[in-house]
């Protein structure tokens, strides 16, 4: 709602994860907000909820106290097996009533990329989308939520300031997901789920998964990804061949995708995928911003590229100049086959 004053302000408090949930299970991107709202809250002198909504999801609730939870709020119900957002959101902004959060995150992903623009709306919450960055004004809770615009040709830091609770969706990988505390507990708060949310004017036959999950790039931990210096779909194959040697998956620059060399599903930016892997290797890739802010978070960064002045290079944690068609077949060479 639109707040006019720092008391109306100071009716809310907290900051909430929305869990993200899929096939009955808690999702990774949940911990890693989880990690960011802790640091949040624990400016703002408050408490991290993270909202649990499903079906036979409540035996979990206890899992997410190790990752910063202060309090875990959970509705349990057998229409919210299949991922329903109207019956999500109804539930959500009671819930948003009733406790009212001054933040309220969630992950960017299919699903909540559906729910929570409704909540925000029903909710007349000011919403960010694929934030890159959260930080809190301490003094007055105004989060600060930075995200690429005007094509990632800029970082804006955005503000809510008259509104609340302030919402942000943030993309799986973009965050790191602290270290489980297993010896931290919280409180489970049960709400029910009632007749009048069940109403629904859809049914979901079946829920099933993307074939492109099958390039799986959020779960490797080694991707090595090539750029338009490719040249061709045929170019690919030696960056494959290295992949399978270190049993890695293969990315791509927009650039190479556009050119239609490799699929969409392999592309790694701003309009592809934000990967956190331990070694991403760019492979004849300028590392425009659009490229960076899918694949800067990961731990070490490998460059190969002719020129050794590209944004690429200069951010690399090793930089390697010469010709990719040269290095990348000999680094195979040189790993001994599993
Ligand atoms: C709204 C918007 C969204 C975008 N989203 C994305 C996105 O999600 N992901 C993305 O990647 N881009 C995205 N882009 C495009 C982005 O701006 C760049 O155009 C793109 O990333 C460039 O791809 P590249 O680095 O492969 O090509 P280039 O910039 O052309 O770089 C090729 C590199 O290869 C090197 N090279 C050439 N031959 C060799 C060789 N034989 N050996 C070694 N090095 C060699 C060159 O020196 C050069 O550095 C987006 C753009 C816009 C406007």
């Amino acid at each position: 709602m639109r707040v006019n004053d720092d008391k109306q302000k100071n009716d809310y408090s907290n900051v909430w994860v929305i869990a993200e949930v899929l096939s009955g299970k808690i999702q990774p991107v949940t911990h890693e907000l989880a990690g960011t709202a802790r640091m949040l809250a624990d400016k703002r002198g408050s408490e991290v909820w993270i909202v649990l909504l499903g079906n036979n999801v409540s035996e979990q609730a206890g899992t997410l106290f190790a990752y910063g939870a202060d309090k875990v709020l959970v509705a349990d119900d057998g229409s919210m097996a299949n991922f329903n957002d109207e019956i999500e959101t109804r539930v959500l902004v009671r819930m948003i009533d009733k406790y009212k959060p001054e933040i309220v995150i969630c992950g960017a992903t299919t699903r909540g990329r559906a729910l929570i623009p409704r909540v925000a709306v029903v909710t007349d919450s000011g919403l960010t989308a694929d934030c890159t960055e959260l930080d809190i004004d301490p003094e007055n809770g105004d989060l600060l939520q930075t995200r690429p615009a005007f094509g990632g040709n800029i970082m804006a830091t955005i503000r809510c300031s008259d509104h609340r609770p302030q919402m942000s969706t943030v993309r799986p990988r973009v965050m790191k997901a602290p270290d489980p505390d297993p010896g931290r507990t919280g409180e489970i708060i049960t709400e029910n789920v009632t007749v009048s949310d069940k109403i629904d004017i859809k049914r979901i036959l079946e829920v099933f998964h993307s074939s492109e999950a099958a390039v799986n790039l959020a779960d490797a931990q080694i991707i090595i990804a090539g750029g338009r210096a490719m040249k061709g779909p045929e170019g690919f194959d030696i960056l494959r061949a290295f992949a399978a040697r270190v049993g890695g998956a293969v990315g791509a620059s927009r650039a190479a995708v556009d050119a239609g060399w490799i699929p969409y599903a392999h592309q790694v930016g701003q309009t592809g995928q934000t990967v956190q892997t331990k070694v991403y290797i760019a492979c004849g890739i300028s590392g425009q911003i659009q490229h960076l802010v899918g694949m800067q978070s990961c731990d070490l960064i490998i460059a190969i590229d002719k020129n050794p002045d590209t944004p690429m290079m200069q951010m690399a944690d090793i930089a390697v100049t010469g010709d990719l068609f040269e290095i990348v077949p000999a680094l195979t060479a040189a790993i001994p086959k599993l």
